[in-house]
């Protein structure tokens, strides 16, 4: 056998590679995806693939008609008939990737041409089809410079012009354009290869992390091109991106033919299709089952009939589609509930979850910061809480924006649409404040200067007025000048189908931060299976604040004793609310860690405030503080238990770096159990235990273990304190330069360092298991709902995590990542 009819015995019709055991390596991704159609009993197009050790073979002219002549025979009609011409497209697909590095239509003349344009309405097509080719074959296949096509493009005044010029070209330079269609062939399948093998092409592949001389299979299908009414060809998804629901989405063009999904575009909805939508939406729906993914394809309509011509799986979807395909194919039974939750990420539900900037790409950016708090809002720039509160009750939305946040500005803080500030990290009082609240939040903006006798702010030369409309995306950290289109969330039914899939996954507990009955009540029903902590001095903060003042600035015994018990007394009924939300769940209400100048501003006058006088320290001072809190907390549960609401109390201690700070407190908690029974006659059920987040905690976790029931790693504090980094202070600035020079991949205050902190924690879980096997161990600083940080309190064994409201269906969705990531790593 010749060389020539070998190669020419090589060609392989599409569908039957399977039988030659022939896979991408000689098919490429086009001839294996053709293959998948036949075999899941879908129309294609006829056509062959010239295998990749063949390819080359297909440039010259009697292999390529041997390759016309196969083709007929499948096509099963003459090429060359008016009435019912029959173009030619070559395809090229390399042996790995999606791409398509040659995709042009030969078999046309400018003979031929016009009677192909007047069958297609006189739409230009066939020219521009023809002029194409003649292009790719000159440029490619005879080095005529592009530049020269491209001017000769410009003074073309229309396609028909255009082919005459371009033919003109072709032959001037010596490499006139075939007539024939073997020629033609020949010629464009030695353009593709030429270009495949350049040393351009092979030094881009290489920059792309694939070998140089990849493999290159050539792919030759029969076009059947007919008038408008019932014929053309078209490009569609298995799926809407905006709702994610199926059903074909896409463009027609009648009487077009294909010259890729870029070629000819835009032509007509799907609405009309010749023959209905009913076999587009069949052959979409064989192939998402057939794929497990949305598709894509490109379809031909040749005298009402339809089949395809490529398919392909869609690789980046939007969050909406990639959910509800995930739970479509798992009801469908193709895919289990494991690969329907791997299939979508947290931040795809994110998405959902949150409003969302639509950017056109003209929006001015003003300026950028920490992405805070997920979300986005557009409102007028109020530079104090009065302000936000004033002109949010007269209707308008605003955007607080602060050099930082305290306390006294929760009025602020809940009466604005965002809040971004300019100093202050991921877990500053603005960011913990705004994700509780779920309001989008950018911090560190580090290049605003505020000028509030002035009232504007400047960031990079650029002022903007108080009033003046911003654009806020607590998701990326930008802020817009201006009003930017705002997309409200859209959580919709299959999200929680798939969220209770993932908790069929995961084995990690998820329960949220939550202060109050609001926050609680957001938190369970986003699926949060209990509050992991709930801050009491967040109870204190707006109108309450002068209650704490009072509290810590008391003159005398007397007045501490008068302002503990108001405090106590506010406490018990936010209590109440709480525990009724909470109803039969856990519940852990860690007792007061006030950072004084977070309450009392420039008077606390520590120079250290969050090495100060935090947490159980203050309680060591004032011995009646947490009785007093856990009296409260007691007696409100009593009364609720006898409505038959009896929520699992956990009550912990905040800041412990001494043994003894851990041992009063319990002391003083059980006492004040006990006074509540003796005066109510309801013995409350309770467990006691303590944060761990000073490094020394997690050192000495196994002496804490004995008289602790549940540790809860507080990794705010933990990371801070471990690396030595203010949590408000190092984030904008220095963080991100460590991160920009890759001194450390991402900031610890993201996501947990598994090296240190983690280390610390692991020590601390292993002394505290040792000592007490059945003790409870958490996580609730925000890393609990950081996906990486999950995984990581997955490998190191926690029995929960909890984290901000808004977090949790995201934490649901990682924590079952985590556990398929965790178990399928240790076998
Ligand atoms: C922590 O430190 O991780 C924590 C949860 O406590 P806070 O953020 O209130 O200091
Ligand atoms: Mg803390």
């Amino acid at each position: 056998m010749t060389p020539s009819a070998a190669a020419a015995k090589a060609l392989v019709p599409y569908g039957g590679g399977r039988d030659r055991g022939l896979d991408t390596g000689e098919l490429g991704v086009h001839g294996v995806e053709m293959d998948r159609l036949v075999a899941l009993g879908l129309p294609v197009v006829p056509g062959l693939t010239m295998p990749v050790s063949h390819a080359a073979a297909l440039a010259r002219p009697e292999v390529a008609r041997a390759a016309l002549g196969q083709l007929r025979r499948l096509a099963g009609q003459p090429f060359g008939d008016p009435a019912h011409p029959v173009l030619i497209r070559l395809l090229a697909s390399a042996t790995a990737g999606s791409g398509v590095p040659a995709d042009l239509v030969v078999g046309l003349t400018a003979e031929s041409a016009p009677a192909l344009d007047a069958l297609a309405d006189g739409s230009q097509a066939a020219y521009d089809v023809l002029a194409a080719a003649i292009r790719y074959v000159g440029e490619h296949g005879a080095g005529i410079p592009g530049d020269e096509f491209a001017d000769a493009e410009y003074e073309a005044a229309s396609p028909a012009a255009r082919v005459r010029k371009f033919l003109e070209l072709s032959t001037a330079a010596g490499f006139p354009y075939p007539d024939e269609p073997a020629a033609q062939l020949a010629r464009a399948a030695q353009a593709a290869l030429r270009r495949w093998t350049s040393p351009r092409a092979r030094r881009q592949r290489r920059g792309q992390g694939q070998p140089a001389d990849l493999g290159l299979a050539l792919h030759v299908q029969a076009i059947r091109v007919g008038p408008a009414r019932t014929c053309g060809h078209g490009v569609a998804d298995s799926r809407d991106p905006a709702t994610g629901a199926f059903g074909p989405t896409g463009m027609f063009r009648r009487a077009g033919f294909s010259r890729g999904a870029a070629g000819g575009w835009p032509g007509e909805p799907l609405d009309e299709l010749p023959g209905g939508r009913e076999p587009l939406a069949s052959a979409l729906r064989a192939l998402e089952l057939g794929m497990r993914a949305a598709a894509q394809v490109e379809f031909e309509v040749w005298q009402g009939e339809f089949a395809l011509l490529a398919a392909r799986k869609i690789e980046r979807q939007s969050p909406r589609t990639a959910i509800r395909l995930a739970v479509d194919l798992a009801e469908a039974g193709v895919i289990d509930d494991m690969t329907a939750v791997g299939s979508v990420t947290a931040s795809d539900i994110e998405t959902l979850l949150h409003p969302q900037l639509e950017l056109t790409g003209r929006e001015e950016l003003f300026a950028r910061g920490l992405p805070a708090a997920a979300g986005a809002a557009v409102g007028r720039i109020a530079l104090s809480s009065e302000r936000a509160v004033e002109w949010s009750e007269s209707g308008n939305p605003v955007i607080l924006m602060a050099e930082e946040t305290t306390p006294g500005d929760l009025p602020g803080l809940l009466a604005c649409k965002a809040v971004v500030t300019m100093r202050g990290g991921l877990s500053s009082h603005a960011a913990v404040v705004a994700r509780g609240l779920g309001r989008p939040a950018v911090c560190g903006a580090i290049a605003l200067r505020i000028d509030k006798p002035g009232r504007s702010v400047t960031s990079a030369g650029h002022s903007l007025a108080e009033g003046e409309l911003v654009s806020v995306d607590g998701s990326s950290g930008n802020i817009y000048a201006g009003a930017a289109h705002v997309v409200p969330p859209r959580p919709g039914g299959d999200l929680e189908s798939l969220l209770r899939r993932a908790d069929r996954v995961r084995r990690l507990a998820v329960r949220a931060n939550a202060d109050n009955g609001r926050d609680a009540a957001l938190a369970i029903r986003y699926g949060a299976e209990g509050v992991g902590l709930c801050r009491t001095e967040h109870q204190f903060l707006g109108d309450r604040l002068p209650l704490v003042r009072g509290y810590l600035l008391a003159a005398d015994a007397d007045a501490e004793a008068a302002a503990l018990a108001e405090l106590a007394a506010a406490q018990r009924e936010d209590f109440a609310d709480l525990l009724a939300v909470t109803g039969g769940r856990p519940v852990t209400v860690r007792l007061l860690d006030a950072p004084l100048h977070e309450f009392l501003g420039e008077s606390a006058q520590e120079v250290n405030p969050m090495l100060g006088l935090r947490g159980v320290r203050l309680a060591v001072l004032r011995t009646e503080l947490y009785p007093a809190q856990a009296r409260a907390l007691f007696s409100a549960w009593a009364e609720l238990a006898a409505s038959g609401v009896t929520p699992q109390l956990e009550v912990m201690v905040p800041l412990v770096a001494v043994l003894g700070e851990l041992a009063a407190a319990v002391a003083s908690i059980h006492r004040a159990a006990e006074e509540v029974a003796a005066r109510t006659g309801v013995t409350v059920p309770y467990t006691v235990g303590t944060m761990v987040e000073t490094p020394r905690a997690a050192l000495i976790a196994g002496q804490l273990a004995r008289i602790a029931q549940f540790l809860s790693f507080g990794t705010n504090d933990l990371t801070q304190l471990t690396y030595g980094f203010s949590r408000d202070d190092v984030e904008a600035q220095v963080l991100s330069t460590y991160v920009a020079q890759d001194l450390l991949p991402v900031s610890p205050f993201t996501s947990l360092d598994p090296d240190g902190v983690g280390e610390l924690i692991k020590t601390a879980v292993t002394a505290a298991r040792r000592v007490n096997p059945g003790i409870k161990l958490g996580i609730c600083g925000e890393h609990g709902g950081d996906p990486a940080s999950i995984e990581l309190c997955e490998r190191l064994g926690l029995d929960y995590i909890s984290c901000s409201p808004s977090r949790v269906p995201g934490a649901r969705l990682a924590a079952a990542h985590a556990a398929v990531a965790v178990s399928s790593a240790t076998g």
